[in-house]
């Protein structure tokens, strides 16, 4: 279906990614589970989303009759942050906008990222929203479940990924383009020299 294979990360679009973080499908593990019941751990999150400061998990929440865990992640009052337009640091928070991610499930439990995303406040760009470290700006899933979607989308049909992973045909849609989009971005065209194109036929 054309869809390029990601690589296991995606270097400078999600700087708060640490190089143990990344996970590659959905979480196993026993032990898992029993630090995650414990509700205490909120490091444990923070790591495998890759999480840095001022960025942090201040909650883990679990309902058992959704069968979903929710991630709480804030950032401090005060907190500053680079403007997503011109990368000036030190940029005040304007605003917050309350929004959730779909993130990889935590064994069966749906798991879903929820925090206030800040607008902030640029001398030269004015109000702009962030897009947090963990998902690409408009997108309502985390990259590491972006990575796995398209991963499924690949070994087989839309509609058996939509299935497996919960998700409907237009999302899976919106996935694709984004993977489409983030190759196109990597693609290195400076060695490129010329162009030769044959015969295009449209049917
Ligand atoms: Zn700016």
């Amino acid at each position: 279906m054309g869809v390029a294979r990601e690589p296991d990360c995606y270097p400078g679009e999600n700087a708060g990614q640490g190089a143990s973080g990344l996970v590659a499908g959905p979480l196993p593990c026993l032990l898992f589970m029993e630090v995650v019941c414990l509700m205490r751990d909120t490091g444990l999150y923070e790591q495998i989303l890759g999480l840095a400061a001022p960025w942090q998990v201040t909650a883990v929440t679990m309902d058992q009759e959704a069968q979903t865990i929710t991630v709480r992640i804030e950032l401090p009052p005060a907190a500053t942050l680079a403007c997503p337009a011109c990368g000036r640091a030190g940029c005040t928070i304007k605003d917050r906008q309350e929004r959730s991610w779909r993130h990889l499930d935590t064994c069966q439990f749906k798991t879903l990222i929820s925090a206030p995303l800040p607008r902030t406040a640029c001398a030269g760009c004015g109000v702009k929203t962030v897009a947090p470290p963990w998902s690409q700006k408009h997108s309502r899933f985390t990259l590491q479940f972006e990575r796995f979607a398209i991963d499924a989308l690949q070994e087989m049909s839309i509609e058996g990924a939509c299935r497996l992973l919960r998700i409907s045909w237009d999302e899976a849609d919106g996935i694709i383009e984004r993977a489409v989009g983030r190759g196109l971005e990597r693609r290195d065209l400076s060695t490129l020299r010329r162009i030769g194109i044959d015969e295009k036929a449209v049917l």
